[in-house]
């Protein structure tokens, strides 16, 4: 892999951030702001005075508060990192005290509810920049963070189309100096897009792993004791935090929904193909998910080498 010198792209910088939730997105942006000097001060806002204890301890906050209304005043960048059911509640928290200029971004895993939940609160729409960095890992909260996460990652940003030019410029900036590659789309493509590189794949580890635990107990013992690179993969993806995946299903439910009757299909097929030793329409399958498999390494480099061209000075056709 290409070394990028993701100092070369541009820098922007903040006096004081409010984090609204500082688990493991939020605190690990924290730790990129933190670490390159991209604002004067960061402000972490948490349900649990733990949680706030933590992150300040962990060097991620420089103070912190349990009010979303506290945690805003002063601050020209908030970022909502809750899960996305609790996006409108804190946004409606924040409305009182929030300046006119404060740029607002978030970090949910879908765009189109979590904008209908927060745009209502906004004194000023053209200030929200809806995001989603497509990076992170099963585990939560500030303990979990870490400043590479988003190395490498791609990060969407979902503008309406009252949001300001300079707002999103920031906004992809920052995530740019947290190494991300950032691109621009509607937040319905988005859920669409998502629902079937993301969701979907977590529904089926669910319901794999979910299978598993419902096995007679030496059944069970026998699939733990022996299990094998495919379904350990699994089990950590089917690891992740209940309450956010409750919140993505039940907030991206029509995306889902028909991605959901388009693997059913293909699952029938499948089904019968075994049933009837159709070898033939198996190897045709597995012979294709093979190109897709080495089409997303393909791009993954790609984009290592775009990003360093750009580092050099090259131009930057990301969207
Ligand atoms: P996390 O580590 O669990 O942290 C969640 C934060 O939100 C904590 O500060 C928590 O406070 C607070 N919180 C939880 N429930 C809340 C509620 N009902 N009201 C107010 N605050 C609440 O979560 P995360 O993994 O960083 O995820 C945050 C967001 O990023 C989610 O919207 C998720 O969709 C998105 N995202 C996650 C990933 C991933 O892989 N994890 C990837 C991309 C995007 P306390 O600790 O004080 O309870």
């Amino acid at each position: 892999m290409t070394d990028i010198d993701y100092a070369q792209l541009p820098v922007p910088k903040f006096h004081r951030v409010a984090m609204i939730g500082i688990g493991l997105i939020n605190g690990s942006l924290a730790k990129v702001i933190k670490g390159k000097g991209l604002a004067d001060e960061i402000v972490a806002c948490s349900r649990r005075e733990s949680t706030i204890a933590r992150a300040i301890e962990l060097g991620i906050a420089d103070r912190g508060v349990t009010d979303p209304a506290e945690a805003v005043i002063g601050a020209d960048l908030v970022v909502i990192g809750t899960p996305v059911g609790a996006v409108g509640k804190v946004a409606k928290a924040m409305t009182s005290t929030l300046d006119r200029n404060a740029i607002i971004t978030d970090v949910g895993s879908i765009k189109t509810k979590v904008i209908d939940d927060v745009l209502p609160h906004l004194p000023f729409r053209g200030r929200l920049v809806p995001g989603h960095p497509v990076a992170g890992t099963e585990n939560s909260g500030p303990d979990a963070a870490f400043d590479t996460l988003f190395v490498g990652r791609h990060c969407i940003l979902t503008p309406i189309a009252e949001t300001d030019q300079d707002a999103l410029a920031k906004v992809k900036a920052l995530w740019q100096a947290a190494g991300s590659r950032v691109s621009t789309m509607t937040a319905e493509h988005h859920d669409r897009v998502l629902a079937i590189t993301s969701h979907l794949p977590h529904l089926i580890a669910y319901t794999i792993v979910g299978t598993v635990a419902d096995l007679e107990e030496h059944q069970q013992t026998e699939v733990l004791r022996y299990s094998a690179g495919g379904f350990t993969d699994f089990t950590r993806i089917a690891g992740s935090d209940p309450v956010m995946w409750r919140d993505i299903f039940l907030n991206n439910k029509e995306a889902v929904l028909e991605m959901l009757g388009r693997f059913s299909e293909d699952l029938s097929v499948l089904q019968r193909a075994i049933r009837w030793g159709d070898g033939e329409t198996l190897e045709s399958l597995f012979t294709r998910t093979r190109e897709v498999r080495r089409g997303v390494i393909a791009e993954g480099q790609a984009f290592q080498r775009q990003a360093a061209v750009e580092a050099a000075g090259g131009s930057d056709d990301r969207g």
